[in-house]
């Protein structure tokens, strides 16, 4: 019964083939039609693949294909089909070029293509996202000073704004000048001086500091006669 079917299955593929090829020729059709070759391929799943060769009688039994071999049949010798090939998986960061078949390996591992850890992220590779190093702990702060903001002293991140200078006004020898940096701004006043007198030296009117001696009173004249008050105050000469 089942050679019967399969005949009959072998004939309807020829009579399909005939009918789908536009130039039918003979050949084709009694190649394709033979019990053998219809039966042998109902057997392709098994793991040594038996087949009944009609030219030399052999029931073959295969070997597995390799990457590097055909299949062969332990009986008699004869090759089917190809070499596998080897089977290639891409190379890794830490794994060359493999084969998934038969292990061998070409090339090397790509190594890892490593972006550098910030504040916040581990030094990680950018390819298979393997962390290595250090557990970022967050910005490292630097103070605000008087001109620059909080910031970190790695990575550059300000935070706030800076304090800005606290000034001490100008004064007549010193000028403008920050408390906290001691950085100075302009020029120093210079002393407001109001001018020597007989009995006072040169004085600032700004910061009281004196220059100099009192001129002393006047009691001639350019001609050194004596005078009974100063020519420049009036002060008696007797006081
Ligand atoms: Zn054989
Ligand atoms: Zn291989
Ligand atoms: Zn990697
Ligand atoms: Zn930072
Ligand atoms: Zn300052
Ligand atoms: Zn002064
Ligand atoms: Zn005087």
């Amino acid at each position: 019964m089942k050679k019967l079917f399969y005949l009959f299955l072998g004939l309807a593929i020829s009579l399909s083939l005939a009918a789908c090829n536009t130039t039918p020729s003979g050949t084709d059709v009694s190649n394709t039609d033979t019990a053998g070759t219809v039966s042998s391929s109902t057997n392709t799943d098994t793991d040594q693949i038996t087949s009944s060769d009609t030219d030399t009688g052999c029931a073959h039994i295969y070997t597995e294909a390799t990457c590097y071999e055909a299949k062969v049949c332990t009986l008699c010798g004869e090759v089917a089909g190809d070499a596998l090939g080897h089977a290639w998986q891409e190379a890794t960061c830490t794994e060359a070029k493999t084969c998934s078949r038969c292990g061998e390996t070409t090339g090397k591992a790509l190594g890892h293509d490593w972006k550098e850890a910030t504040c916040f992220t581990m030094k990680k590779c950018n390819r298979c996202d393997e962390t290595t190093g250090d557990r970022p702990e967050g910005h490292t702060w630097s103070e605000a000073t008087c001109t620059e903001a909080k910031k970190c002293t790695v990575c550059g991140t300000t935070f706030g704004t800076a304090l800005g200078h606290d000034w001490k006004e100008a004064t007549c020898t010193e000028a403008k000048k920050c408390t906290v940096c001691g950085v100075t701004s302009g020029e120093a006043l210079g002393h407001k001086w109001k001018d020597a007198t007989c009995t006072d030296p040169k004085e600032c009117l700004e910061c009281e500091a004196v220059s100099g001696t009192a001129l002393g009173h006047t009691f001639k004249t350019p001609e050194g006669e004596p005078l009974d008050a100063c020519a420049v105050c009036g002060e008696d000469a007797d006081s």
